[in-house]
């Protein structure tokens, strides 16, 4: 489907039909996609199976970086960046979003090859906003780390939210445009009949003539009710938060050579991540720690600050994230039924893409031009890539290990 038949209503119409989009998942992607929509005059409701945020959207390291991002997300990462630097004008509320910069360290000369390489081959594809630095330009930028680091990739317009502030944010503004929002209420069938998706919940059947799965790391069953598959799989992502200390480190860190992403918040706890996987219960809807790989992080962190080494840890947690089988997300039509859209699968980096995911899929279920496609995010890719290591179209970039 690359048409859609959704009606915009107007301002003026005296009886707006009721549900012209059904959208299944409040976290930040089903919640920008029903704001974008509700914002052209779409009449959307959103069914969200816990509270919104509840996931991943809400418990993620707040991390806006379009540093170190595959080739096929950066026209998109940098689109939705311009929107996190204009979400207060956007939706009155700016989810705590800092424009602090996010630098990525190499900590001996093979990962600065690494990172020329990288930066080298993204200016090829005409890409400039990763931009290689030198040792003393990483001490400038943060004068506390060990004086093992030789110099890195700094992105200066990348920087971090708060993750439930940016949540509440999308939903307050596409309430306060119409979309009803029905939490507690997990779609349980979906089916298509006479132009109309029927969505069955505990709380009985919704219908209307589009349908947005939006269900994070649940969206893969919804799409296999329609006979798309799509191999993609749950995880258990994992965070901790130490004491607060004293201001030290401004922008948002990862490193090169191992799994890092880390960051200090103004009230001077640090946020210390990078992709590190715990375990899951996904029947329950739970992720769970595993302390030990915590503690490779943390031994990351106090080797490039040995300063923090006896920093107490205030609290650890896991969220559940999708991750696809070529590390890309899927956004856009399905390819099995009509009026149907899915955006899922972020792979531990969707927090980010947010904003401009859901400005782009609603003008694509709208049938308006976007200046961004989503061609690389086809549902039907995964057939022709499995010989493959990038999506077709796409050239290969050096790939940074990134959070
Ligand atoms: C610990 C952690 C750290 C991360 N750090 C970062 C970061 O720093 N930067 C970054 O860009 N990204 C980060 N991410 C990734 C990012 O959080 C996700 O990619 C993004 O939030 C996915 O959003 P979503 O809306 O697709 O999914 P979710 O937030 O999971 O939302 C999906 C929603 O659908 C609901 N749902 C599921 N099934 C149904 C159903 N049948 N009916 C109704 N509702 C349903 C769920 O309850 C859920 O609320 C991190 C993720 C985790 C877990």
């Amino acid at each position: 489907m690359s048409k859609s038949t959704v009606s915009k209503s107007t301002a003026h119409q005296s009886s707006p039909r009721e549900g012209d989009v059904l959208v299944i998942g409040g976290g930040i992607h089903g919640l920008s996609t029903a704001f974008h929509l509700a914002q052209r005059g779409v009449k959307v409701t959103v069914l969200e199976a816990d509270y919104c945020g509840r996931h991943a959207s809400g418990v993620n390291a707040g991390g806006v970086r379009t540093l170190g991002r595959h080739a096929a997300e950066i026209p998109l990462a940098l689109a939705s960046r311009t929107l996190w630097h204009d979400l207060k004008q956007v939706l009155g509320d700016d989810g705590g979003f800092v424009p602090s910069g996010q630098l990525k360290l190499a900590e001996n000369p093979a990962e600065l090859e690494d990172c020329r390489q990288r930066v080298r081959q993204l200016q090829a594809l005409g890409f400039d906003h990763e931009v290689l630095i030198d040792q003393q330009q990483v001490f400038d930028i943060i004068p506390t780390v060990a004086r093992h680091v030789v110099g890195g990739i700094w992105v200066k317009d990348d920087g971090y939210a708060v993750p439930y502030k940016t949540v509440t944010a999308f939903r307050l503004a596409a309430e306060k445009l119409g979309v009803q929002v029905h939490e507690a209420t997990p779609a349980q069938r979906i089916e298509q009949s006479a132009g109309q998706w029927k969505v069955s919940t505990p709380k009985g059947l919704f219908s209307a003539e589009h349908l947005v799965i939006t269900a994070g790391a649940w969206a893969r069953d919804l799409a296999a009710q329609v006979g798309e598959t799509v191999p993609a799989h749950p995880e258990g992502l994992m965070l901790m938060v130490t004491h607060r200390v004293a201001p030290f480190c401004a922008p948002v860190l990862g490193a090169t050579g191992r799994s890092l992403s880390f960051k200090q918040f103004a009230n001077g706890t640090v946020v210390i991540g990078g992709k590190l996987i715990g375990s899951l219960d996904f029947p329950a809807r739970h992720g769970e720690v595993d302390m030990t790989r915590l503690g490779t992080s943390a031994r990351t962190v106090t080797d490039l600050f040995p300063h923090l080494r006896h920093l107490g840890v205030n609290r650890v947690w896991a969220g559940v994230e999708a991750f696809t089988a070529d590390d890309l997300p899927v956004i856009g039509a399905s390819r099995k039924a009509s009026n149907l859209s899915y955006s899922f699968g972020f792979c531990g980096s969707g927090f980010q893409m947010g904003p401009g995911t859901g400005r782009r899929l609603a003008q694509q279920i709208l049938g308006e031009h976007s200046d961004i496609s989503l061609d690389a995010f086809a549902v039907d890719r995964f057939g022709a890539i499995a010989n493959a290591t990038s999506p077709p179209d796409f050239q290969p970039v050096t790939t940074i290990a990134h959070h």
